[in-house]
């Protein structure tokens, strides 16, 4: 019998243990059934906001939407607007710990930054604050830019030229800096990444604020299409040789309570993926031992997190 996707029963819910279909798994998901999640996601993403801060994601189509769901075994699935490319924006964070839990170790990376949950969002000062400067995990703005100042290079150029190396050659993805975004991203002053840098840097978490900040700026601007970023999340399934099986695991751990800012908690219990969002509208799940999941549509819920890519 074929079986018959509906609106409450989306891709990432295939894996819920809560969820008596989890058996299926993302091997079962046909071409068919994807367009018509894809076609119901449209439907959901009506009623989200772009963000006004960075004037060139205010101007993409609140209307696309893309899926690109990656299997271990298998082929790949695609579906909607898969030519648009995009940029990363917050989904690098974990992809910035696993470079530097590579690179430096555990020991070196959690001593700049915490893994504890934030209900703040994704860009608090008052969290920083109450944590009296350090930050309480890497997939916040405070954790991120603390490790963007722990990104080897002279500046924020060559920092984002290593990262970008690194994660395409082992990913096999072709990420590029969108320099156009990265201007937009500079027109406008933000002073709550600046407050943001200012403090981390009084206390001791941060030497160079200004080049931390213009890594982070950078890194946030590395661009590909859902077919990237879905290469990308296979770095966090696969136990690939090229990875340490630990390393992925704590990330994974880390984006389970934190990837989704205040609506983490929420989407572990209702889901249970390890998943990562980003103000552009990009999201990224890993399906431990299966696959990735990527979706891009901009337009976002008051969180911050794409609605449709939630949806999906
Ligand atoms: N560059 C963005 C910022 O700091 C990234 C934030 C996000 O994607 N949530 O505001």
């Amino acid at each position: 019998m074929v079986e018959k996707i509906e609106a409450s029963h989306p891709i990432s819910d295939r894996d819920n243990p809560n969820h008596h279909q989890s058996s299926l798994g993302l091997s079962a998901l046909t071409q068919d059934q994807l367009n018509t999640l894809i076609a119901q996601a449209k439907v959901k993403c009506q009623g989200g906001q772009l963000p006004t801060y960075i004037p060139l994601l205010a101007q993409a189509n609140p209307g696309w939407v893309a899926v690109q769901v990656q299997r271990i075994q298998g082929e790949r699935v695609a579906g909607g607007d898969i030519n648009r490319s995009f940029p990363l924006m917050s989904v690098i964070k974990p992809f910035v710990l696993l470079f530097l839990l590579e690179q430096l170790g555990t020991e070196a990376v959690f001593s700049q930054v915490g893994m504890e949950a934030s209900d703040q969002p994704f860009n608090s000062l008052a969290q920083l604050q109450a944590d009296r400067g350090k930050p309480r995990n890497p997939m916040i703005n405070s954790g991120a830019i603390a490790l963007a100042g722990r990104l080897p290079g002279k500046d924020g150029a060559s920092r984002c030229e290593t990262l970008r190396q690194w994660l395409n050659q082992r990913s096999q993805s072709q990420l590029v800096l969108d320099e156009a975004m990265l201007q937009s991203v500079r027109s406008l002053p933000n002073e709550r990444n600046h407050a943001i840098a200012n403090l981390l840097a009084t206390s001791g978490y941060l030497d160079h604020p200004e080049i931390a900040l213009d890594t982070y700026n950078h890194i946030c601007c590395l661009s590909g299409t859902v077919t990237d970023l879905a290469q990308l999340g296979m770095l966090l399934v696969q136990d690939n040789s090229m990875i340490s099986p630990e390393h992925c695991r704590m990330v994974n751990d880390i984006l389970i309570t934190c990837g989704l800012y205040q609506a983490s908690s929420r989407f572990a219990t209702d889901v249970g993926l390890p998943t990562k969002s980003g103000v552009s509208g990009a999201m990224v799940s890993i399906v431990p031992s299966q696959g990735a999941i990527a979706c891009y549509s901009p337009a976002l819920d008051e969180m911050g997190n794409s609605q449709a890519g939630l949806f999906i």
